[in-house]
């Protein structure tokens, strides 16, 4: 049978377009690059963390215990390990908590929180209110509220996006509005309204919701649209994670050099979460962090992207895939021209995971670990097994000189989403779950 999209993009792996789920490797990769000659620095995020670590504290009361700090824990999963390998599989299985990330209840938290910090300290200094060096706690004061209260963030989203960005700005004192697309779930534009957001209904998928805030925003100079494609300033907040990865690491005693590999896998929807968390990654650990993207089998949009090539715009609709999953946040046709292009020399491979594949690893890590995390942040739970437990990923750690110090790896599952979940969504999810696993 002949396959029109492999003889058009011929980089395709075989079984993609046919939506198998499989393993590719980037034949970009280059251990050397670490992205520091792009200028976008995670410094200027981290360092606009800290000097408004004072005003989150005091204005999201979830940031209190904190001290105003963004941070998720992270987490041995051995019981997950085991119930997933029957062989002693080698090197440590930890899962980094963006699920529980405070008031986002997700990876966007990071993104988000950097970007809508970012938006008020412009207003306030624009409006006189924010003298440089000045304590950020002002931008909480009646004097700055009433200016940040006259202007609007707006976002385009599936969900998880809408809903940092809903909430972050609502709770800086700006008006928010969120577009979302017809398949966003419902429980999630009621949460939205709850708090006194608007939530706009578009028509079409993710990107067509994108495009019409866009459109809505530009004509509104007080409106300032969060552009998921192209917008630095998510890409730089979602860098700075990686600095906090490396101190935990430190403290639970997992060293990272050549004898001491690290592995990243992370859910992939248009890009900028795992390639920012990547890029600040390999700015601390160059060479000894391995990054794989994680996408579902019917949304591979940064695998698509990259095996076809960076120089043209090449969405999973054109190689014959439709784009349709559960996985919220995820489903995503076109990968970030921003974050594209900086991935295809940092970022090690792609996997693509089935839809039962990821809602069944979802309900064992909670039956394993007491952990629920969101199918979509589920697809990285087979991270570690399709690099040691595949040809791809064995051909893989011959070429980079480390089949003999896996016994010293460790693996990192980012988990990117759950903690806002209602428990009735959650009921439907594990049932789903338990179901794909076999043991309904
Ligand atoms: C948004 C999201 C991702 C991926 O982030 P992108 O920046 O879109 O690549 C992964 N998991 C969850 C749960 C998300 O909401």
């Amino acid at each position: 049978m002949t396959n029109i999209s492999q003889a058009r993009y011929p980089g395709l792996p075989a079984g993609l377009t046919q939506g198998q789920p499989l393993l590719w490797l980037n034949p970009g990769y280059d251990p050397q690059a670490d992205g520091r000659q792009t200028g976008l620095d995670p410094q200027i995020a981290e360092d606009r963390f800290t000097r408004c670590a004072g005003l989150l504290a005091q204005m999201f009361p979830e940031l209190q215990a904190g001290g105003g700090r963004l941070s998720s824990p992270l987490t041995a999963i051995p019981h997950l390990r085991d119930a997933l390998t029957r062989a002693p599989v080698a090197g440590a299985w930890l899962l980094k908590r963006d699920d529980a990330l405070p008031v986002a209840g997700s990876v966007k938290a990071r993104g988000g929180f950097h970007e809508i910090l970012s938006l008020a300290e412009r207003i306030a200094a624009e409006a006189d209110l924010l003298p440089d060096g000045a304590d950020r706690l002002v931008l909480a004061g009646p004097a700055a509220q009433a200016v940040l209260g006259r202007h609007a963030v707006a976002v385009g989203s599936t969900g998880n996006l809408g809903l940092s960005i809903g909430l972050i700005g609502a709770g800086l004192g700006l008006r928010a509005v969120v577009h979302m697309s017809a398949d966003a779930k419902e429980w999630k534009k009621q949460r939205l309204r709850a708090r006194g957001i608007e939530v706009v209904e578009h028509q079409g998928d993710y990107a067509a919701a994108v495009a019409a805030g866009r459109a809505i925003a530009q004509a509104d100079p007080l409106m300032h649209f969060v552009d998921d494609e192209h917008s630095e300033a998510l890409f730089l907040g979602y860098a700075a994670a990686a600095h906090e990865l490396q101190a935990q690491l430190q403290t639970a005693g997992r060293r990272v050099d050549a004898e001491h590999p690290l592995f990243v896998y992370l859910p992939c929807g248009v890009g900028g979460a795992p390639g920012g968390i990547l890029y600040g990654l390999k700015r601390l650990f160059g060479a000894h962090v391995h990054g794989f993207f994680v996408e579902p089998t019917a949304s591979p949009c940064m695998l698509v992207q990259l095996a076809c090539g960076v120089q043209q715009p090449v969405s999973v609709y054109d190689v014959g895939l439709d784009n349709r999953t559960d996985a919220d946040g995820l489903a995503v046709g076109l990968a970030s021209p921003l974050v594209a292009p900086l991935m295809a020399s940092l970022l090690s491979g792609v996997f693509t995971v089935a839809e039962d594949t990821f809602y069944a690893d979802a309900w064992r890590l909670e039956d394993t670990e007491g952990i629920y995390i969101e199918p979509s942040a589920a697809t990285g739970l087979r991270g570690p097994l399709q690099v040691l437990d595949t040809p791809q990923g064995r051909a893989y750690l011959q070429s980079q000189g480390l089949a003999s110090v896996m016994d010293q790896a460790t693996h990192v599952i980012w988990s990117t989403g759950g903690s806002l979940v209602p428990e009735d969504i959650r009921q439907g999810f594990r049932q789903r779950g338990r179901q794909a696993a076999g043991v309904a």
